[in-house]
């Protein structure tokens, strides 16, 4: 059996981690930019730790606090600008995968402020900034993996990038920070994270590691969810913690294999309605499993005998957590994701022969609703 790992972050986790490991903040210089969501990092206690942290190292920050969900390109271009203009050593990034994933281009922008936004998808000149990623949310696993997601303005898609420079020097986290989490916002945020685990489990790029950590990221995410769905009570602090070290064993699969189609396919849900990205996802782990249990039929029975549940079982308990309030695309919008699948990493990772026809029948059933 053969396996690769390349994880270069630094992670710490558990409570108290930022203050525990305060000299961390201090290792990159003696000025940073701080990158966050509009009210996240203050909600969480988290930007009050991390500021206070700084101030003990001795170092001077400056808020930047204009990421919106699905971060604007532009959005992060301006994040760069404003890092060099404040001759920023060093970035953190506090939040959910929106503001996560933009400090990665924050960084990248501040070490080139004279790139254009769509140079971010192409080699730069000069080294990102370091930076460090502080979680408010159990789910994307942005702390450990190298991509990061832009909407792109000019077309309102959503578009990865990720490379050698996009890992966090270290990463915080700490499921205190995600206990002001609504209650939605946690069945989204573990829902993105079981997408990670189940599509990276199936996908081509799956080894014997990732296979581990998808493991163990569905036993711990499955029946907290669906604790927390029952009962639609915020989940207790344990509950936090098995949903926070899922979402991170996810992000290690992740990291791995990348996601499949059933990503692709929820993108045009998150640009155009604002279904959060995680229950977008959710909606084709049905259809997902569907497509793969008959190919790899081993593979899938190691996994449900370790999650104590069969497919039928897990489609319905994750059909039944992810809302259908969305509307149907129209013919054009199908048809502008269709040619969104042509050489597509997503489908290529897709295991079997997931031609177009296939692509279309899954994407028609679920996206128009027929
Ligand atoms: P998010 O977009 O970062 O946040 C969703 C909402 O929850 C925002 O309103 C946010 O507020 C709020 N929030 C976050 N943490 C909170 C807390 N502790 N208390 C109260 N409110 C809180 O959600 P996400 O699902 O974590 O990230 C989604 C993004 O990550 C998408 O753009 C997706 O494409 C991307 N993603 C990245 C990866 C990767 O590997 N890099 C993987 C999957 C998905 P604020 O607006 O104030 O922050
Ligand atoms: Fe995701």
């Amino acid at each position: 059996m053969s396996f690769c790992i390349n994880m270069p972050v630094r992670l710490y986790t558990g409570e108290g981690v930022v203050r525990q490991n305060s000299a961390e903040f201090g290792r990159y210089g003696k000025r940073c930019l701080l990158v966050t969501g509009k009210s996240s990092a203050k909600l969480s206690g988290a930007l009050a730790d991390v500021t206070a942290v700084l101030e003990a190292q001795g170092v001077a920050w400056e808020l930047f606090d204009k990421v919106g969900q699905n971060p604007l390109l532009s959005v992060c271009h301006a994040g760069g600008q404003a890092a060099a203009a404040f001759g920023a050593d060093f970035v953190v990034g506090i939040g959910g995968g929106s503001p996560l994933d933009a400090a990665k281009a924050v960084a990248a922008f501040g070490g080139n402020p004279q790139m254009a936004p769509l140079a971010l998808y192409e080699p730069w000149q000069n080294p990102a900034l370091p930076f460090l990623l502080v979680g408010t949310t159990a789910g994307t696993g942005s702390e450990v993996t190298r991509f990061s997601i832009m909407t792109v303005d000019e077309t309102g898609c959503k578009r990865s990038w990720g490379n050698e420079q996009s890992y966090a020097k270290a990463a915080f986290g700490d499921p205190r920070y995600t206990e002001s989490l609504s209650v939605d916002f946690t069945m989204s945020t573990g829902l993105d994270a079981v997408s990670h685990a189940l599509e990276g489990y199936f996908s081509t790029e799956a080894d014997a590691v990732s296979d581990l950590f998808a493991i163990e990221a569905l036993r711990l995410l499955l029946p907290t969810l669906k604790d927390a769905w029952v009962s639609s009570q915020p989940p207790n602090p344990q509950m936090r913690a098995r949903l926070y070290d899922g979402s991170i064993y996810a992000g290690m699969t992740l990291n791995r294999c990348g996601t499949t189609f059933c990503h692709l396919f929820g993108y045009p849900l998150s640009e155009q309605q604002a279904v959060p990205h995680g229950y977008a996802c959710a909606l084709f782990l049905p259809a997902y499993l569907e497509w793969c249990v008959p190919l790899m039929p081993q593979k899938a029975q190691r996994l449900f005998r370790a999650i104590g549940m069969y497919a039928a079982e897990l489609s319905d308990q994750i059909a039944m957590m992810t809302p259908t309030d969305y509307t149907p695309l129209s013919d054009s919008e199908l048809e502008a994701l269709m040619a969104r699948c042509k050489d597509s990493t997503n489908i290529a990772r897709t295991p079997g022969a997931f031609s177009t026809e296939e692509q279309r029948v899954v994407a028609t059933r679920i996206l128009q609703k027929r």
